[in-house]
């Protein structure tokens, strides 16, 4: 980390223990177990960002965008579609003044180019920017959303200065990196990426989308800070901090986007910029990854296409978890009743027995009668 990095996060009131600090000059010591340097290179667009940087969520809260911005997180990232465009509107409100201290990525879920577009000049207007540094096709889980007429809008959308770089964002990294990697106009992936989520299936994808030179952001990096988690499931306090460091050992992601619902929390992630992973962190993130088990889908989508009825498994897995791990029943309901009418009525508690055995443990049936129940 440069001195005035260093100075910064000690202004903002961090402790950095001396054997966790990590210069920006010894990149190679991430295999030694580092956390990693706090900022680094975002593939090749030339923007240096933060380790740990803010997926603001839903309802952002410009108490935590601030204090972020003390503690020199500097990539901020949003969606139109968070919160019908409120995320968007507080994020924009509480950067003022600011703007030009922070990489700032929002995301469209249009699929045609008149959609695409007219949600760039709302994210603009709602973020009060005239440009945003990442503009990211939001959930692009197949090649075939991954369109010619959508990639046409973002290159357009370049041009004209509206966004600097133009992003995927994806559930399955492993079904689209090939895609993305032969269009060759992506300058940054988004992808879910944590000890639960990760190897081995996601690391190679990642891995060749790093060497092309596209940088990646992981997200869904902390598991079970929040919301529901059944009472006998005893998780310990520190692991959402393990959880970063974990992710930040893998030099292939350039920065992580976890939501902090208050400043506490926000601490706690930053300092993975700056702290050894240890043994202990490991047996944490064992200890949880086992207590999760069978309640956390690691959408692997080895069940894609099993069920006869078409239940989207992993999707609806999703969508609890958004309620279950983060909270947040409104973005789980949302993206549920999202699904066409003949999906989302099919009741899982109708069959008998699942067809679906989950090789990661998943209670799948059980889970889905839960989704089904919760947010029909
Ligand atoms: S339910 Fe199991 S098999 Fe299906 S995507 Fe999730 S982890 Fe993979
Ligand atoms: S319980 Fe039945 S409907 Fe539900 S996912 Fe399994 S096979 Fe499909």
């Amino acid at each position: 980390m440069a001195r005035s990095s260093r100075r910064k996060f000690l202004q903002a009131g961090l402790i950095l223990p001396a054997a966790g600090f990590v210069s920006s000059h010894n990149l190679n010591a991430f295999a030694q177990g580092f956390a990693g340097a706090a900022y680094r290179q975002l593939g090749k667009t030339g923007l240096k960002v933060s380790g740990v940087g803010s997926g603001v969520g839903i309802t952002p809260d410009p108490d935590v965008i601030a204090r972020a911005i003390d503690l020199g997180v500097n990539y901020f990232d949003t969606a139109r579609g968070y919160g019908e465009g409120n995320s968007e509107r507080i994020t924009g409100a509480a950067l003022k003044g600011k703007r030009n201290k922070v990489v700032l990525a929002t995301k469209t879920d249009g699929r045609t180019k008149a959609d695409i577009i007219k949600d760039m000049d709302a994210s603009l207007k709602a973020l009060d920017t005239d440009h945003v540094d990442i503009y990211h096709l939001h959930s692009r889980d197949t090649p075939e959303t991954i369109t010619d007429e959508a990639v046409e809008a973002c290159e357009m959308l370049k041009k004209q200065g509206k966004t600097r770089f133009m992003g995927v964002s994806t559930h399955d990294v492993n079904a689209v990196a090939n895609h993305i990697l032969k269009i060759g106009k992506f300058d940054v992936v988004q992808t879910n990426y944590s000890y639960a989520l990760g190897a081995p299936f996601r690391q190679a994808a990642i891995a060749r989308l790093h060497e092309a030179g596209i940088g990646v952001v992981a997200m869904k990096v902390i598991i079970a800070v929040a919301g529901f988690v059944p009472k006998e499931i005893k998780l310990p306090q520190e692991g959402p901090l393990a959880a970063l460091k974990w992710v930040l050992m893998n030099p292939a992601i350039s920065t992580t986007v976890p939501y902090a619902k208050n400043t506490i929390e926000l601490e706690m992630n930053a300092r993975a910029m700056t702290e050894h992973y240890t043994p202990e962190d490991e047996k944490m993130l064992y200890v949880r990854n086992q207590a999760i088990r069978p309640l956390y889908c690691r959408m692997c989508y080895e069940c894609k296409g099993k069920c006869p009825k078409n239940v989207p498994v992993t999707d609806e897995l999703r969508f609890l978890a958004y309620n279950d791990f983060g909270g947040n029943f409104n973005q789980a309901r949302d993206n549920f009743l999202r699904m066409p009418d003949e999906i989302r009525s099919v009741r899982c508690s109708n069959c008998s027995l699942c067809v679906i055995q989950c090789p990661n443990g998943v209670e799948v049936r059980n889970r889905l009668i839960r989704a089904q129940t919760l947010l029909a």
